[in-house]
């Protein structure tokens, strides 16, 4: 028997309008009726295991889905052994932090090509990703890797890349950002067409992760160059919430969509209301 599907919004870290730190954030996603937040480690772990066991019991009553974002200091196609060591560290600090609170996923920007060939840059992703999993097992860490799909072609991290990753590395999962995708050009998302093709291509090669996605939104300012800046939902539409709303629960897909525009909260609520609106 399949469970009713379920999309979770929540924003990417404390709602605006909260006062306080992260277990008060989780707080007011309760109020506000969001069903997960994401956690920002994004300049450095500094969460404590006292603190994010306290932080997941919260959560875990109110029944708030948590997640985590890795410092941005990553890049696993480094030839320099220090930046490795580094990239490492700094996510295995963050999915050490999730497991305590209780999370599921941690996100992360694979890398960057610099001058390696997308292969090469693959190839020592993939092998240092491996190493770095022995080591989360032998931690009895249950926290899934999130490939991010990141905003600029210079960026390792396609559709394609984060895919294959977890194609042939079962502890890797993408995260689809949905705006990123739309920055870089690996899809043109302007209308219901372009989500329905993702998915569709998710489904064939992931089976049931599509059953439990993880996912990043908001709309996005790019060039050439791919990302600039994320803007609030309703800026220019690029990529348009409303059908992608439409294709998950058309659908019965189910995940969670973790809001990265400036609006954070506010923009979850809306995506929500639409989300809510069309179940009915
Ligand atoms: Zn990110």
């Amino acid at each position: 028997m399949s469970s009713t599907p379920i999309i979770r919004f929540g924003p990417a870290g404390i709602p605006i309008q909260c006062e306080g730190g992260t277990l008060e954030g989780v707080n007011c996603c309760a109020e506000l009726g969001l069903r997960a937040m994401e956690m920002e480690f994004v300049q450095g772990v500094r969460m404590k295991e006292e603190q994010a066991i306290e932080v997941g019991k919260t959560a875990k009553e109110l029944d708030i889905s948590l997640s985590s974002h890795a410092p941005y200091f990553i890049n696993f196609c480094s030839v320099e052994e220090k930046k490795i060591g580094l990239s490492k560290h700094n996510l295995f600090a963050a999915a050490q932090a999730t497991h305590w609170a209780g999370g599921r996923i941690t996100v992360f920007h694979p890398g960057f090509y610099q001058k390696l060939s997308k292969e090469e840059a693959y190839k020592i992703a993939k092998g240092h990703l491996v190493e770095l999993h022995e080591k989360i097992k032998a931690h009895g860490i249950k926290v899934v890797l999130g490939a991010e799909t990141v905003g600029k072609p210079s960026q390792f991290g396609g559709f394609e890349e984060v895919v294959r990753l977890s194609e042939e590395l079962g502890f890797i999962e993408p995260v689809l950002d949905f705006s990123h995708l739309h920055a870089r050009r690996d899809f043109n998302i302007r209308d219901e067409s372009e989500y329905v093709e993702i998915f569709k291509q998710l489904e064939s090669r992931l089976g049931d992760y599509v059953q439990h996605f993880h996912s990043h939104f908001s709309e996005i300012n790019y060039t050439a160059k791919g990302e600039r800046n994320h803007l609030p939902l309703g800026s220019n539409n690029e990529p348009p919430f409303k059908p992608l709303i439409k294709v998950l629960s058309e659908n019965g897909y189910s995940g969670t969509i973790i809001c990265e525009s400036p609006k954070l909260e506010y923009d979850a609520l809306l995506m929500q209301k639409e989300y809510l609106m069309r179940k009915r």
